[in-house]
């Protein structure tokens, strides 16, 4: 899928890149950038001699792009019983290699057992396989049977080794202590699932969340450590008692009415950030329009063999509501089907109303791969985003919300993270499915493919708002 570029000299002289610049919306005429160490030493320049040089030949050169929601860790277990095969550390491996491979040079993990993630972090950073930066927020806060309700702490010893995949803490004092032993461990996010709806939406079933005064004490303690506090949620009931604590980011949407336009008010003026997430509802909704795209030849560079076994089952029986199993993991889709429009309809009427919105795919939760981003800034121009503020959700604002000041453009000082592409994309953004190299810290990659996978044969946005 990649072939890495062997500069031996730190010192990299691009040419000949048509340089995006996002905070102007302006692409430039054919130009220079000096790399030396992982960073950006001089944009427009003179050929200083003794670097190495690439001639992207005219090929339009941004900053490299964010994905605020992923589970790049995701070994598509949902269907593995009891310890998962050891396979789900090669599609691990995989995971990473295909987001470089889609652009994408930086990423916010949003759910993983945070030492398992710290070690695929270090073999990403000792050049060990090809990845994106990673910023964990490592296991999720809930409470006991609570959101995710299919996943569970495991035992104290397994947890001590390999971190928790969710935390569910009884006392606001518990849940700092957590807190501040993640923030020790690495972690830059604190992930809350808060949906007191049940998956199944249409069961009337509820189910229970954190406690008021413990998801206080989170936020305190988040906002101690200098990180975000982003929440999972579905409903409007949901969303209202969110928007009393001090949060930074609702991620996904309000899908079981349309919200109203005061409620609308309410959010933008709490100031909250939302993280759409279009992608994974889309997939949800229409995941057996897929299955061209796991059973072309590309799949296979995607997925080890048991994980596509397990997707194309997924796949082939997504729609059999009858299917009783289902109904713990796959059966909410149908409520997904029905809502995705509401949720969309949301969107929209949120960000008309000026709510600041961060492009996330949450790829690696099941129906959701690698590469999708690019289809997510398209999801985005659906509901209404210009084709600047879709590339502003992933570069720059996003490089802001994620509290990464040094990513985000390509400017001196900056760090040296790039997605070269073909085309324009202040004219389309399906230029971003034109992927030629992506730059991860000065480490650059040459793609083997002209163009992304068609994931959705036929469709570039599902539904459509008019
Ligand atoms: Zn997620």
């Amino acid at each position: 899928m990649l072939e890495k570029l062997p500069f031996a000299n730190p010192r990299v002289l691009v040419r000949n890149a048509r340089v995006l610049d996002v905070e102007r919306g302006e692409l430039s005429g054919p130009t220079t950038v000096l790399c030396q160490n992982g960073m950006i030493r001089d944009v427009d320049c003179a050929d200083p001699g003794g670097a190495a040089t690439l001639d992207l030949q005219g090929l339009t050169l941004t900053p490299g792009l964010i994905d605020c929601h992923v589970h790049i860790l995701s070994p598509y277990m949902t269907e593995q019983k009891g310890v998962p095969g050891l396979w789900t550390f090669k599609q691990m491996d995989r995971n990473c290699i295909a987001t470089v491979a889609a652009g994408v040079t930086c990423v916010c993990d949003m759910l993983s057992p945070i030492k398992i993630l710290n070690r695929q972090k270090n073999k990403v950073l000792s050049g060990g396989v090809p990845g994106p930066e990673i910023i964990a927020s490592g296991g999720i806060f809930s409470c006991e049977g609570g959101y995710p309700e299919a996943v569970h702490p495991v035992p104290a010893i397994a947890g001590a080794l390999v971190g928790q995949p969710k935390y569910e803490p009884k006392t606001p004092r518990e849940a700092a202590r957590i807190a501040e032993y993640l923030y020790s461990q690495g972690a830059r996010i604190i992930k809350v699932g808060y949906t007191r709806l049940s998956r199944m939406l249409v069961d009337g079933r509820t189910l229970p969340a954190i406690a008021d005064d413990v998801l206080h004490g989170l936020c305190n303690a988040a906002h101690r450590l200098g990180v975000k506090v982003r929440v999972h949620h579905n409903w409007s009931e949901d969303m209202h008692h969110l928007l009393e604590f001090d949060i930074d980011c609702l991620e996904h949407g309000v899908y079981d009415r349309d919200l109203l336009d005061d409620e609308i008010q309410k959010v933008r003026d709490s100031g909250v950030t939302i993280c759409p997430t279009l992608t994974i509802n889309d997939s949800q909704a229409r995941f057996e329009e897929k299955i061209g795209f796991l059973k072309s030849d590309r799949a296979l560079e995607f997925f080890e063999p048991q994980a596509l076994e397990k997707l194309k089952f997924v796949c082939e029986t997504w729609t059999d509501f009858s299917a009783v199993d289902y109904s713990g993991s796959f059966g909410y889709t149908r409520a997904n089907r029905y809502c995705y429009a509401a949720e969309e309809r949301n969107t929209a009427n949120l960000l008309a109303a000026g709510v600041p919105m961060v492009a996330g795919t949450d790829i690696g939760a099941v129906v959701a791969w690698p590469g999708e981003l690019a289809d997510e800034l398209l999801r985005l121009e659906s509901v209404g985003m210009s084709k600047i503020d879709a590339i502003r959700a992933a570069t720059n604002r996003a490089a802001e919300f994620v509290d990464r000041p040094d990513l985000g453009l390509v400017k001196p000082g900056r760090t040296a993270s790039f997605t070269v592409i073909e085309g324009n994309p202040l004219e389309d953004l399906r230029a971003f499915k034109k992927v030629r190299y992506t730059c991860v810290r000065g480490s650059w990659f040459k793609a083997k493919h002209p163009e992304l996978p068609d994931f959705w044969p036929g469709h570039d946005v599902l539904f459509s708002l008019d």
